[in-house]
């Protein structure tokens, strides 16, 4: 594998070879103090090629905190709108977040490289442009908590402090974190072009992600069609992905949704605690518009504004036609995934049932969601079993147990064997989740210059199905202080 430095990485900047409508061309603004590294990601260096023992150098802290550029670097802020809770928005763009440029691998992939807190940018409106701390570490572990649980989702290259005063509620410190995908292309990049009735461009930007990302489709007739339907795809099974694994996206604006069906902005996302359908992460999402359980209908809700701005592009009744197919597509992937940690191998009718009534028991209890999909896969199916540890976490034990007859025989009608279901179970039903608290944790040390929590949690949660000696107090429910820990948008 090729190592690069710093200085060696292949730059080419596609999207700044776009018409001057699509960006901004902006600098980071460097902090006034020197910035310093809080944590690096091995996995992510290694995807850009770079040598990770490069973080050691006090450039790398330079360049990704906003203070160096490297040649080939073209910094710019992406134009986009977006419908904000329901409401469109004309213009938004990336108000802290610089595109430094897109780095081709010795694969041949391409890897964005995104500073988020850099400094304020044409499209800032009234903000500084800055990330605090808090929201950085959040960004940067959520990242790659994702990317461990097997959800697409834009990637975290490392994370810099600065000593830096912002202002929120409170006062911070600002830092940036690095986050790559292969594109940072949103819905809202499409609605600005299309609500602007920029028709030419609307076509250059679907020509390019088209192109770039979905090459397949160039020839295939009706290509605007066949790639709304790729991204209902994506989309479907991206939300499946979040609604079996527990996590609220939080601001689920259409600004906030990748064309490559990545799980992008990472703000005031939750994984759940105790199961709670209804589960709102956003302290300022009072409606709860992006409850855990609206999800799904978001999805759908979001890709009917991106099929509006290809209108001028495809026949409506196919773009119409792919809408459609959302909800079975969800269903199905959102089933496979479910059937998965339910442990069943086979699909048989009775299943909806028998996962509804579990998910109304746990609803009921308010289990936590993480530990008892866990758990479920010690159930045994032997004679006589009462499986305690599971039954214990359920109020109304009766109810549990006519649930745990049924299971049992599903089980048997597949001759699932308990050991061998265990093992299947434990590679889709996490261990480790980055709770809310656990994150909390690390930011109160990273507060007081302490980053080890941070590594930690990214060590451990890059592989969150395995069980990690001595860290049993991670896979453990939140204390007390720990469950309703509020989280904004004020990042
Ligand atoms: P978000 O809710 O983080 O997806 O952000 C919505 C819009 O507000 C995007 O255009 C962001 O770039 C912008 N924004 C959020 N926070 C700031 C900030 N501190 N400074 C400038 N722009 C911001
Ligand atoms: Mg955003």
């Amino acid at each position: 594998m090729s190592r690069h430095r710093l200085e060696t990485l292949t730059f080419d900047n596609s999207y700044a070879r776009l018409p001057d409508a699509f960006y901004a061309k902006v600098n980071p603004t460097p902090f006034s103090s020197p910035p310093h590294l809080i944590s690096v990601n091995p996995a992510a260096a290694a995807l850009i090629d770079l040598d990770p023992a490069e973080a050691a150098r006090p450039e790398f802290a330079g360049v990704f905190g906003g203070s160096l550029l490297v040649p080939g670097m073209e910094p710019l802020a992406m134009l986009y709108s977006g419908h904000q809770f329901g409401v469109y928005v004309p213009q938004l763009g990336d108000g802290r977040a610089i595109l430094l440029g897109e780095v081709v691998n010795a694969r041949g992939e391409r890897w964005d490289l995104h500073l988020k807190g850099a400094g304020m940018t044409p499209f800032s409106r009234d903000g500084d442009g800055r990330s605090v701390l808090r929201s950085a570490i959040r960004e940067y572990l959520c990242c790659e908590a994702m990317h461990g649980l097997g959800i697409p989702t834009t990637r975290a290259l490392c994370l810099v402090g600065s000593d830096d005063k912002v202002y929120r509620e409170q006062i911070e410190t600002g830092a940036t974190v690095v986050r790559m995908a292969p594109s940072h292309v949103r819905f809202g990049s499409f609605e600005v072009f299309y609500y602007r009735k920029q028709h030419e461009q609307l076509t250059r930007l679907a020509d390019y992600v088209i192109d770039g990302h979905f090459p397949h489709l160039r020839e295939a007739p009706e290509t605007y069609a066949r790639f709304f339907d790729e991204v209902v795809e994506r989309t479907a099974k991206l939300v499946a992905q979040w609604q079996a694994v527990g996590w609220a996206h939080g601001v689920l604006n259409t600004d906030n949704m990748s064309i490559l069906g990545l799980t992008l902005d990472y703000g005031p996302y939750g994984f759940m605690d105790d199961y709670d359908p209804g589960f709102i992460c956003n302290h300022s999402d009072h409606n709860g518009r992006y409850a855990f359980n609206q999800q799904p209908y978001i999805g759908l809700w979001n890709l009917s504004c991106l099929a509006q701005t290809l209108l001028p592009l495809a026949p409506r009744e196919e773009l119409k036609a792919a809408l459609d197919r959302y909800h079975e597509r969800f269903d199905a992937h959102y089933r496979g995934l479910m059937r998965a940690k339910l442990g069943l191998l086979q699909e048989q009718p009775e299943d909806e049932a028998l996962l509804a009534e579990l998910q109304s028991l746990m609803a009921e209890s308010r289990v936590d969601y993480t530990i008892v999909w866990r758990e479920l896969g010690t159930f045994s199916t032997e004679a006589g079993a009462t499986n305690d540890r599971l039954r214990d976490h359920f109020l109304d034990r009766n109810r549990f147990d006519g649930w745990a007859v049924r299971y049992r025989e599903r089980l048997a009608r597949e001759q699932s064997r308990d050991e061998e279901r265990r093992q299947r179970m434990d590679r889709v039903n996490p261990k480790y989740v980055l709770r809310n608290y656990l994150a909390q944790l690390a930011i109160e040390k990273a507060q007081q210059k302490d980053y080890t929590e941070i590594d930690r949690l990214l060590t451990l949660l890059q592989n969150p199905f395995v069980d990690q000696p001595g860290m049993e107090s991670y896979a453990a429910p939140p204390p007390n202080w720990g469950k309703h820990i509020s989280v904004s948008c004020s990042s």
